[in-house]
């Protein structure tokens, strides 16, 4: 068993730190919130009073922050005290830049750092039940893999550093993309006079099928049970789809990828969150379309 430091223990890092603990590993953790932190002790981490004091010693830190420049702010700190061999796994989703940057100046003061950001929500990383997709070379992978999977179901090597970011945000930007589109022709087929349950009962096992409509469908009582039949609470919220779809576009228009779907999904996407439905599940965007800004 390893000695690991886990920095960021929100909604996704808490459960995730308390599973590394439960499988053995002496979880040396740090949050700048006093909440998050007293969570992860009681779960059997070990509260350490800053980033640094977490990491010294530390065989392997597991970050996982809101965004780009937390990642890189606690990694220029953390670089002075991490040992040789320390292995560093960024599993927050952030732009492929800044986990390109951060691996290039890991690997300048001899460390091995990799990608690997998730797919799942919160139940998932509570059950310990998350897609990792790893970007890395193969050593980094080699050691990241055992340790992932002590928090995840499956871990998947996409390529090279960034490439774990650049799986993350092309699939979310598919799926951002599918649910609007699932969306929309919901709303038509029933503006149409189509019963909800009849079209989903045929889209489902043709053409029209996807994630979106038969694992997360967008109506309340059709499909399986999703945050639809909650108010659109809990699930994956939309101010957490718009900073995907953001990473994602910007990305594309770095890279000269013409993302026409993806541009309108995230337009889309800014309405819902500005019409004061940012903590909705993302699929809110079907009465937004629906019933506009007073649903
Ligand atoms: P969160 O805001 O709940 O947690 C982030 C934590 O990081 C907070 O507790 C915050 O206090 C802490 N933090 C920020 N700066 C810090 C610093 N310098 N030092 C120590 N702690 C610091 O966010 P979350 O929902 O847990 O998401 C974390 C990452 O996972 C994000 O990149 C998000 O995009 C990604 N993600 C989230 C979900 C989800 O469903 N919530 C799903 C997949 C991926």
């Amino acid at each position: 068993m390893a000695r690991i430091a886990f920095i960021g223990l929100g909604n996704m890092g808490g459960g995730m730190a308390a599973n590394l603990a439960k499988a053995g590993h002496a979880v040396h953790a740090f949050d700048l919130s006093a909440d998050a932190l007293a969570r992860a002790e009681a779960a059997g981490c070990t509260a350490a009073a800053s980033a640094v004091a977490a990491a010294e010693g530390a065989e392997a830190v597991v970050t996982m922050l809101p965004a780009g420049r937390h990642v890189a702010e606690v990694y220029a700190a953390l670089f002075p005290v991490l040992s040789g061999n320390a292995l560093l796994i960024d599993c927050s989703t952030i732009d492929v830049a800044t986990a390109r940057a951060v691996a290039g100046d890991a690997a300048a003061r001899g460390l091995v750092a990799v990608d690997a950001p998730v797919s799942g929500g919160i139940a998932a990383a509570a059950a310990g039940t998350l897609t990792f997709m790893v970007g890395g070379d193969d050593d980094g992978f080699a050691r990241a893999e055992p340790i992932l999977s002590q928090m995840g179901k499956a871990v998947i090597r996409a390529g090279g550093n960034g490439a774990g970011q650049a799986a993350k945000m092309c699939n979310n930007m598919i799926l951002g993309a599918t649910m609007v589109a699932t969306c929309e022709a919901f709303v038509l087929a029933e503006r149409l006079g189509l019963d909800a349950q009849a079209f989903y009962d045929i889209a489902s096992v043709s053409s029209g099928q996807s994630w979106s409509m038969t694992s997360y469908c967008p109506v309340p009582g059709v499909g399986p049970v999703t945050p639809a039949d909650n108010d659109y609470r809990g699930g994956f919220a939309t101010a957490l789809m718009l900073k995907d779809l953001r990473l994602a576009t910007d990305a594309a228009a770095d890279a000269g990828s013409p993302v026409p779907m993806g541009d309108r999904a995230r337009d889309l996407y800014e309405a819902l969150a500005a019409a004061g439905q940012g903590d909705r599940d993302f699929s809110a965007m079907r009465p937004f379309l629906r019933d506009g800004r007073n649903h």
